[in-house]
C-alpha cells in the first residue's frame, strides 16, 4: 500500500536538531530549536517544578484518572488569571471559556477548529514572517484563507508599523488576526504600548477578531505583567478574542505539553455555550488532556512561596538571555563583523534575527557546525558565554564568504 509514498520534508525547526545530533564535531552549537539551556548547555528543570512534583507525588489523593474534557479546572482558572490579570473584568464577569490543551500548538489548533465551525469569516492574517507552524495550523483546521500582514522591515531590522496598519486596514471586515503577545518569533521585534493602541484602534474599526499567541509570558522581559500588556489592553477594552497560552518556555515544561485556550465572549451565558462547543472539538481530537503538567502549574501558581520563587527563576532565565545578547554584541564588534549589530541588543525574547541570508546560514552550518534556521534566526537561549566568540567568528566569516 505504501510503496509509492513520497518522503515528507524535514521539519524546518525540529529537522535541525536531527542534523545536529548526527554531526560528530565537538565544536557544534545548536541554535535552531527554541529551548532554554544553562550556561553549560544543559536543559533546565526549574526548582519550582521539582518542588511541585514532590508535592504531587506525596499527595495521597493524587491518582491517574482521566481529567474532564476541558482539563484541570484549577489550572484553567489560574491560567486565565495569569494572562488577563487578577482584577480583570473578563474574569470577574465570567466571560472567558478557558480549556486546557496540548501546549501552545494544541491550543492554537483547538481554537482554529472552533473558529472554522463557529465563526463566519474564514480568513486569518498572520504576521510576515511568523512561526512556521501558524501557516499549517489554520488551513488544516479549516481556516483556508491565510494571508499575511507586513511586520518586519529588513532595512531597519525593526517593525514595519505603517505596513502593518495598512495591511490590517485592507483585510476583509471581521478577519481573524493572529498577534504574538510578546517576544515575536522569529524576529524578536515587539510593538511599543503606543503602537499596540494603534493596532487596537484598527482592529476595532475593522471588527477583526484577535487571536493572541502567548508562548513567552514572563520569559521575554522577566516580568509576567509586562509581557501580558497587549493581551490586557485588548481584553480590558472589551473585545472578544482568543488566546493560546503555553507553559513550555516560562515554566520549562516543553515535553509535558501544558497550555490553555481562552475564548473571550460578551457574557457569562455565551461563555457556557462556547465552552460546550470547545468540548465538541476536543473530545474527538484527544478526548482529554494529560494530568501531570497541569498539576505542576497549579502547584506553582497557587502556592505563594512557589509563585514568588518561579518569578525569580523566570528573571534568571530572561536575564541570562539578555546577558548573551550583550556578550554576542561585544564579540561581533571585536571580530569586526560588518554592519551594525544594535538589533541583537534591541530584540526581545528567545530569538535574534541576525539578518544572515540562506547562503550564509549554509556556511554557518557546513563549515562552522552552527545549526540555525534558514531565515537567519538564532536561539539566544541556546548560547553560552564560552561560545559567543566562536559564534561571532563564524558570523563574520559567513558574511565575508
Ligand atoms: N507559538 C509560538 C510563536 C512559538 O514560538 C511556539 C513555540 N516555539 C509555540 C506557539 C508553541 O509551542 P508549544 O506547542 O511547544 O507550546
Amino acid at each position: 500500500i505504501w510503496q509509492a509514498i513520497p518522503q515528507g520534508p524535514p521539519d524546518a525547526i525540529l529537522g535541525i536538531s536531527e542534523a545536529f545530533k548526527k554531526d560528530p564535531s565537538p565544536k557544534k552549537i545548536n541554535l535552531g530549536v527554541g529551548a532554554y539551556r544553562t550556561e553549560e548547555g544543559k536543559p533546565l528543570v526549574l526548582n519550582v517544578v521539582k518542588k511541585a512534583e514532590q508535592k504531587i507525588i506525596n499527595d495521597p489523593n493524587e491518582n491517574k484518572e482521566y481529567l474532564g474534557i476541558t482539563g484541570n479546572p484549577k489550572f484553567n482558572a489560574l491560567s486565565a488569571q495569569l494572562a488577563f490579570g487578577e482584577h480583570s473584568p473578563v474574569i470577574r464577569e465570567a466571560r472567558n471559556a478557558t480549556v486546557q490543551c496540548l501546549s501552545g500548538t494544541g491550543s492554537l489548533r483547538v481554537g482554529a477548529e472552533f473558529l472554522a465551525q463557529h465563526y463566519t469569516v474564514h480568513t486569518v492574517l498572520l504576521p510576515s514572517p511568523t512561526w512556521a507552524n501558524h501557516h499549517k495550523i489554520f488551513p488544516l483546521a479549516g481556516i483556508k484563507d491565510v494571508r499575511t500582514y507586513r511586520y518586519y522591515k529588513p532595512s531597519t531590522r525593526g517593525l514595519d508599523f505603517e505596513g502593518m496598519i495598512e495591511d490590517l486596514q485592507r483585510a476583509p471586515e471581521g478577519a481573524i488576526v493572529l498577534l504574538h503577545a510578546c517576544a515575536h518569533n522569529p524576529t524578536g521585534v515587539d510593538l511599543t504600548p503606543e503602537q499596540w493602541r494603534g493596532i487596537l484602534r484598527t482592529v476595532q474599526q475593522k471588527r477583526m477578531l484577535p487571536f493572541f499567541d502567548s508562548a513567552y509570558q514572563g520569559f521575554a522581559s522577566g516580568d509576567l505583567e509586562r509581557d501580558a500588556t497587549a493581551i490586557r489592553l485588548f481584553a480590558d477594552a472589551g473585545l472578544e478574542l482568543l488566546l493560546a497560552q503555553s507553559y513550555a518556555k516560562n515554566m520549562g515544561l516543553y515535553g509535558e505539553r501544558v497550555g490553555a485556550l481562552s475564548v473571550i465572549t460578551k457574557s457569562a451565558d455565551v461563555t457556557k455555550r462556547v465552552e460546550s462547543q470547545l468540548k465538541q472539538v476536543i473530545r474527538p481530537m484527544f478526548s482529554n488532556p494529560p494530568r501531570h503538567g497541569a498539576a505542576i502549574v497549579v502547584e506553582v501558581l497557587s502556592d505563594p512561596s512557589l509563585y514568588a520563587e518561579w518569578r525569580e527563576e523566570l528573571k534568571g532565565m530572561a536575564g541570562r538571555i539578555m546577558q548573551m545578547r550583550q556578550e554576542l554584541f561585544r564579540a561581533l564588534q571585536q571580530v569586526g563583523a560588518p554592519g551594525s549589530w544594535n538589533h541583537i541588543l534591541d530584540q526581545i525574547g528567545m530569538f535574534s534575527f541576525t539578518g544572515l541570508t540562506k547562503e550564509q546560514v549554509r556556511v554557518m552550518t557546513d563549515k562552522w557546525h552552527v545549526y540555525m534556521t534558514f531565515d537567519g534566526r538564532i536561539s539566544m537561549a541556546g548560547l553560552s558565554s564560552s561560545k559567543c566568540h566562536y559564534l561571532a567568528e563564524a558570523i563574520n566569516d559567513a558574511m565575508r564568504s
